[in-house]
């Protein structure tokens, strides 16, 4: 039996890594870049990710993050607000994602650089090398690798936007705090402030938005702060020559029901909850571990009875976070789902924790 393979070194991968390294597996992970990037999606850790995270001594007050105590919700002139379970963190996925690396490597994962084009049973073809396990971790995130792509929705999926601004003297007491969530119809935006003080502005809409605004994301962006005064009072600060980062096709509400033995399917390849819950970045982590204990006890042949597990712990937060998320975006219910948040705080503190993952 070779070494655990495991392709991509997001939270997913890294949990994966850390679990199998630390139970003497030995562990490769490969992932396509050398220097960590700063991915767009996952600005915001839930208390839950938090759990996961201190349970492998990982604390994120140490890295700088930013703590987060309340949910602000706004649409149109609605607007409600409600106290987290728990604490939740803003901190930059270039933080985090740098320190999981390293806490993988010190457990005793091999890291390798190579860009995975394709896979087969027991084979991942990269750009440098083939790379060969009976025991597979796929863990690519957003990105399909040939060979296992997830289904495509077909008309108006969603695509992820963001923009980062800056710290500000006053901005960032503006978001001190709190998560925002701007609902529009046709999608959210999510702000929350990182660890350097910046705000991370992560928008997931219908592509037919941004087809409507001539496909630039800055003109759609700069449309919707028009149109949405609270979101117009936080993009103010956002100086007109900032990138815009952009992601197509994201494919919420999926889940991996089954798999082949040796193919063990994480993170977003194993179900993609709808961004605004704020739990995608947990159930990453949450399946990394949970398939290194089956894989601890089973070896490759445990594949599927780990899938059918995660997908039974990921169907209620998935569930639950894609109903919040399409009366969300809809024209006729955005706003009133937060009177109701306002009246009833009750309802969200339900919604906050019934779209948390258990396993
Ligand atoms: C718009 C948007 C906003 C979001 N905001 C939040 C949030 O605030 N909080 C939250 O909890 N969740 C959020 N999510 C969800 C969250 O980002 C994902 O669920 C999470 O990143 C999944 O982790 P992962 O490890 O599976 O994949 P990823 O984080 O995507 O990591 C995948 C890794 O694989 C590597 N890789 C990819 N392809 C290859 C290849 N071919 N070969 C080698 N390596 C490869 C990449 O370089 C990367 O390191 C958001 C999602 C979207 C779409």
């Amino acid at each position: 039996m070779k070494a655990p393979l495991i392709l991509g070194a997001g939270p997913a991968g890294c949990m994966a890594a850390i679990k199998l390294a630390r139970s003497g597996a030995e562990p490769v992970l490969v992932d396509r870049d050398a220097v960590v990037g700063d991915a767009l999606c996952g600005g915001f850790l839930s208390w839950r990710s938090a759990e996961r995270l201190r349970a492998i001594g990982l604390q994120l007050p140490d890295i700088g993050a930013h703590p987060v105590t309340r949910l602000v919700l706004y649409a149109g002139t609605a607007e409600a607000q409600a106290t987290l379970p728990l604490t939740g963190f803003g901190l930059s996925r270039h933080a985090l994602d740098s320190a999981l690396r390293k806490l993988a490597v010190d457990s005793g994962a091999r890291l390798e650089i190579d860009r995975i084009r394709a896979l087969a049973p027991g084979m991942a073809e990269g750009e440098r090398q083939d790379w060969r396990s009976d025991s597979i971790f796929l863990a690519a995130g957003k990105h399909d690798v040939r060979g296992q792509a997830r289904p495509r929705q077909a008309d108006d999926p969603a695509l992820g936007l963001r923009i980062r601004i800056p710290a500000q003297a006053a901005l960032t007491p503006l978001l001190a705090g709190k998560i925002e969530l701007h609902l529009f119809p046709g999608g959210y935006a999510g702000i929350v402030c990182q660890e350097d003080g910046s705000a991370n502005i992560c928008l997931a809409l219908r592509k037919s938005l941004l087809a409507r605004a001539g496909g630039s994301p800055r003109a759609l962006l700069d449309q919707m702060a028009a149109q949405h005064p609270q979101f117009g009072a936080r993009m103010a600060f956002a100086a007109a020559d900032l990138p815009v980062d952009s992601i197509g096709a994201v494919p919420y509400g999926w889940i991996a029901q089954s798999t082949q033995p040796g193919l063990f399917r994480l993170g977003d390849q194993a179900a993609v909850i709808p961004s605004l819950a704020g739990e995608g970045m947990s159930i990453a982590l949450t399946s990394g571990a949970l398939a290194a204990r089956h894989w601890l006890a089973g070896g490759a042949e445990a594949a599927p009875f780990y899938q059918s597990e995660m997908a039974r712990a990921a169907k209620r937060p998935v569930g639950v976070a894609k109903l919040i998320w399409e009366t969300a975006e809809s024209e006729r219910f955005g706003a009133p789902l937060v009177k109701m948040a306002r009246l009833a705080p009750w309802l969200t503190g339900w919604a906050m924790r019934a779209s948390r993952i258990a396993a």
